[in-house]
């Protein structure tokens, strides 16, 4: 649970009560902090600092040293980027408020220890990192540049500050002082830095989210300088491009009647199926048409997802097609991303083979069900099915993982791993809907895509 404490300040607050208000409003600030030298000691009506090296760790303020120097009518800072009993901040300065899209905004907000308001009107949150790792990341991804990506025109939309200093409320400025750059200012009068809420018990900032941070503003970490992550995750993320023969690895180890890796790739992006118009977008690097958030970053996803459908659920063989991809991908860039998105493709539990029809399916799946081992003749002669179709079959139901098979000297078996009633059930029902559509011919039959869910 997060506490979160709203303050309004007003307008004409009388001068003789000015400096207990300011007072006050620095305690709020000052007591849901670390009680360590942290603060910058700044000049009376401009931003910066007032002495050389100012955010030098000897001459940061205690919160004491701090309080008086804004009753002396100094302004003061929270230093950034440097850590100080093992506590560090940073900034996030938006040029104004509301302009951020929503699932960046909530992230911010919700690690904001500290939100206030400019005299730019600018909205400001501070906020903690929890690693030098995090904050590496983080360097390397604003590259202290500032990030522009939602508006148009010159002002920055959001800048992400990783060292100097940030000036907290009260501190006041005289525009006067302003570099005119800024296109918030009016260039006369004062105004001060007002604070918004504090929230004491937000958590610290981790790796993760910046990353994910950097995924959504579309920020890619500096070359040079990206960081490692801090993890042990990135150790068992496979590289994007596998080390195989897709063709080969198709022959092999997808379910296929007379499909070649070409063919199935051709039916892939241009078949008669449900779904293809929806697919060949995204394939094209188009997500308009996913929901959410992220489009991109879950468009993948559904393409991988219907990827594995169609080449038997082999992770090689998904890696492989996401790597030919004709954008630039998030599976390239990130591993995270890539990862997830490898697990993700472990939700579909159905397969595509060209000539398997559901009817015959259903027929090896119903004698396999209630059986622990059983062989091809036998299924042969169960079903009447000829043994090539049954072979057909079993190659589907090996790559959904719901059997094995099996060698015991000369003889093979046919072990079932999870051909249930519920999967034998379900398949009925799918029979059953395209009886209705009198689709149950195997050119048509796109043996349910629309399994393929997100
Ligand atoms: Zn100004």
């Amino acid at each position: 649970m997060t506490t979160t404490y709203q303050y309004t300040v007003s307008n004409n607050i009388r001068l003789s009560d000015e400096s207990r208000n300011k007072s006050d409003e620095f305690n709020q600030i000052a007591d849901n902090l670390p009680n360590n030298s942290i603060f910058t000691q700044c000049g009376g009506d401009y931003k910066g600092g007032e002495i050389n090296g100012y955010t030098n760790k000897e001459n940061l303020l205690t919160k004491e040293r701090a309080l008086t120097h804004l009753q002396d009518g100094g302004n003061v800072g929270i230093v950034l980027g440097k850590w100080i009993d093992g506590v560090t901040y940073v900034l996030f300065d938006v040029e104004e408020t509301d302009i951020l899209p929503a699932d960046i905004e909530s992230i911010i907000e919700s690690h904001a220890v500290l939100t206030f308001d400019s005299p730019h009107l600018g909205r400001n949150r501070l906020v903690q990192i929890d690693s030098q790792e995090t904050y590496d990341l983080l360097r390397s991804l604003s590259q202290g540049e500032s990030v522009n990506w939602f508006r148009d025109g010159e002002k920055d939309d959001l800048e992400i500050i990783t060292k100097g200093h940030a000036m907290i409320p009260p501190s006041s400025i005289d525009h006067t002082t302003c570099s005119d750059e800024k296109g918030g200012c009016s260039g006369e009068g004062e105004d001060r830095y007002i604070l918004q809420s504090v929230n004491p018990t937000a958590e610290p900032i981790d790796y993760d989210t910046v990353d994910r941070l950097g995924e959504l503003l579309d920020l890619t970490p500096s070359e040079e300088s990206e960081p490692e992550r801090p993890t042990e995750t990135d150790i068992d993320v496979p590289s994007p491009i596998p080390k195989i023969n897709p063709k080969k690895e198709f022959a092999d180890n997808v379910p296929s009647v007379s499909h070649t890796f070409d063919d199935r790739i051709e039916y892939m992006k241009f078949g008669d199926w449900d779904g293809q118009e929806q697919f060949i977008q995204l394939w094209n690097g188009n997500f308009e048409s996913v929901s959410g958030s992220n489009k991109q970053g879950r468009g993948e996803c559904k393409l991988a997802n219907y990827i594995g459908f169609f080449f038997g659920r082999n992770e090689d063989m998904i890696r492989f097609i996401m790597s030919t991809l004709p954008f630039e991908t998030h599976y390239q860039k990130y591993p995270r991303h890539r990862k997830n998105l490898l697990n993700f493709t472990k939700n579909v539990n159905w397969c595509y083979c060209e000539g398997v029809d559901f009817e015959r399916k259903l027929s090896v799946a119903t004698n396999i069900w209630g059986n622990d081992t059983t062989t091809v003749n036998e299924l042969a002669e169960q079903t009447e099915i000829s043994k090539r179709q049954v072979r057909n079959a079993l190659d589907i139901l090996e790559s959904e993982d719901l059997i094995r098979r099996n060698k015991v000297g000369r003889k093979r078996y046919i072990l079932n791993d999870g051909v249930t009633q519920g999967y034998v059930m379900e398949l009925e029902k799918i029979c059953e809907k395209y009886e209705e559509k009198g689709d149950m011919n195997e050119q048509t039959n796109n043996s349910n895509v629309e399994k393929v869910k997100i």
